[in-house]
């Protein structure tokens, strides 16, 4: 299979160089140039295997340059007992008769994107052998909080790469800065810069874009790669959780063969829902996908009027991973709903970048409104959810699961569909646990407090165990103390890199 670019569709590359490249020369993001199609049988077979095994015949079908034995390898690497918690992997709880939680968060950091973080690294590894590269890869990551960590715990140790993590001095919360500045391992380094996200993030773009600067690092055998969630290399392992939460009700009997079940995906960049709906493309049985947004409603708006406008303000949110505008992602979706158009989504994304707007066709709105419902809710809203479950069943959410649990309400209320429906659950509720537990105890209850004491005092509230990940996180020895200005990001990542 061959990957095509979504602003340029005669590009056509292998699998192995979309994940080693990232990003098109072009600008555009890497698509399959055909959608692999697994029948019902064939998703029947999945019910009795594990979470690898399934994982396995999943990624087999878009990596088809990679044997069996390469994916099995980069699977097992990712996906096993030192790694995460539950042998399950990405285990189902079960609300009630027709709400399951998909559980994404028992991985080395606590959030989903240790799925595809995990996977990765060993993906990009061989992608690099098997393009003929020799050099060094030094994975460049700018991070608002959960991505640099995620990263750092997937790229620690892995033979031929580095990683470099820059942080904003003041945009990250206490535990995610404790969780990146005790990193262990022989090849990452740390680094906050002065200054909010987008002054790390602008830093690591300039140094990505800058050609003289990749000769000096291919002289001294390195190349920079990156680990940003437009890489399909991030994206394929999570089409994978989709079909082994299908797989896993078969097999607990909680569905028949065929029966539609509906997602609901708390969103930010649009990675996440967009794996569903690949997964959908492909033959899973689904519904509907219901998109969650916080108050960054920006795709909300998008699903029910065709119009996506970015031209608003930026709301900092109790659910912060979802704090985005421009959600990066629905390029691979708007190519593949128009058939393929790269002219038309070229221009999109031309009048996205200057204008910060652009509206679909009549005929595109509708396939979209077919696919997808979108709703949104607001931390208020966001942490009553909170509360509300909490009361009911017992079962403790973070703010991104709950603000879609919360638009699921909405959406049963609106249209009364009594389809079972799967709520992807991102985080772990000890990630995220000032809010957490504000939500269920009162604000006051929180104010003024060390947050490494909030999260042993949910653990006693809530009867839960803190996630190994975060447990001594207080104690852990800091390694990383390194601090720069914008402008000093190159001298930093020389140093790091030993550059002559
Ligand atoms: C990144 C993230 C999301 C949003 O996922 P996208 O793929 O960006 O849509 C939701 N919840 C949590 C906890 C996250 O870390």
């Amino acid at each position: 299979m061959q990957y095509q670019s979504t602003r340029d569709k005669s590009v056509r590359v292998s699998s192995a160089y979309a994940i080693k490249n990232g990003l098109a020369a072009d600008g555009g993001l890497y698509v399959p140039e055909q959608i692999p199609q697994l029948s019902l049988e064939e998703i029947a077979a999945l019910a009795p295997l594990s979470y690898n095994e399934r994982a396995i015949k999943v990624l087999s079908r878009f990596l088809t340059d990679f044997s069996e034995d390469e994916v099995t390898n980069c699977v097992n690497k990712a996906y096993n007992k030192e790694k995460f918690e539950t042998s399950e992997i990405a285990p189902i709880y079960k609300l009630d008769e027709n709400v399951y939680f998909l559980e994404l968060w028992h991985g080395p950091t606590c959030a989903f994107k240790d799925m595809a973080l995990q996977i990765l690294p060993h993906l990009l590894t061989r992608s690099i052998e098997k393009t003929g590269e020799t050099k060094e890869v030094v994975i460049l990551v700018a991070t608002s909080g959960d991505t640099g960590k995620a990263a750092l715990e997937g790229f620690r140790d892995v033979d031929g790469t580095r990683i470099i993590v820059f942080y904003p001095a003041d945009g990250v919360s206490d535990v995610q800065k404790r969780q990146m500045v005790t990193q262990e391992g022989n090849n990452v380094d740390v680094a906050a810069v002065c200054g909010n996200f987008d002054d790390a993030q602008s830093g690591v773009k300039q140094i990505f874009t800058d050609t003289e600067y990749a000769d000096v690092l291919a002289r001294n055998n390195f190349m920079l790669s990156s680990a940003n969630s437009i890489n399909w290399g991030r994206l394929v392992p999570q089409i994978v959780y989709y079909f082994s939460s299908y797989a896993s009700m078969l097999k607990n009997e909680e569905i028949t063969l065929g029966e539609k079940v509906n997602f609901v995906v708390p969103t930010g960049n649009f990675g996440d829902i967009l794996a569903a709906y690949y997964a959908k493309e492909m033959g899973l049985p689904v519904g509907k996908l219901i998109c969650a947004s916080n108050e960054n409603n920006v795709l909300t708006d998008f699903i029910n009027t065709g119009v996506y406008d970015k031209n608003r303000e930026f709301k900092t949110t109790t659910s912060p991973s979802m704090d985005i505008l421009i959600s990066s992602n629905l390029e691979r979706f708007l190519y593949h709903v128009t058939g393929g158009d790269d002219v038309r989504v070229s221009a999109w994304m031309n009048e996205l970048k200057t204008e910060g707007r652009y509206e679909v066709p009549e005929l595109t709105k509708n396939k979209i409104k077919e696919i997808f419902w979108g709703g949104c809710s607001d931390d208020a809203e966001t942490f009553t959810e909170i509360e509300k479950v909490n009361n009911k069943y017992g079962y403790v959410m973070d703010t991104h699961t709950s603000v879609a649990k919360n638009v699921y309400e909405k959406y049963l209320a609106e249209t009364g569909d009594n389809t079972k429906t799967v709520i992807v659950s991102t985080a772990s509720p000890f990630k995220f646990s000032d809010s957490v537990l504000a939500a269920i105890k009162g604000k006051e209850a929180v104010e003024g407090k060390d947050p490494f004491d909030l999260l042993d005092e949910l653990a006693e509230s809530a009867d839960l165990m803190i996630p190994a990940g975060l447990c001594g996180l207080r104690d852990k020895q800091v390694i990383f103390n390194t601090t720069c200005d914008k402008n000093e990001m190159y001298d930093v990542v020389s140093h790091m890199l030993n550059l002559a």
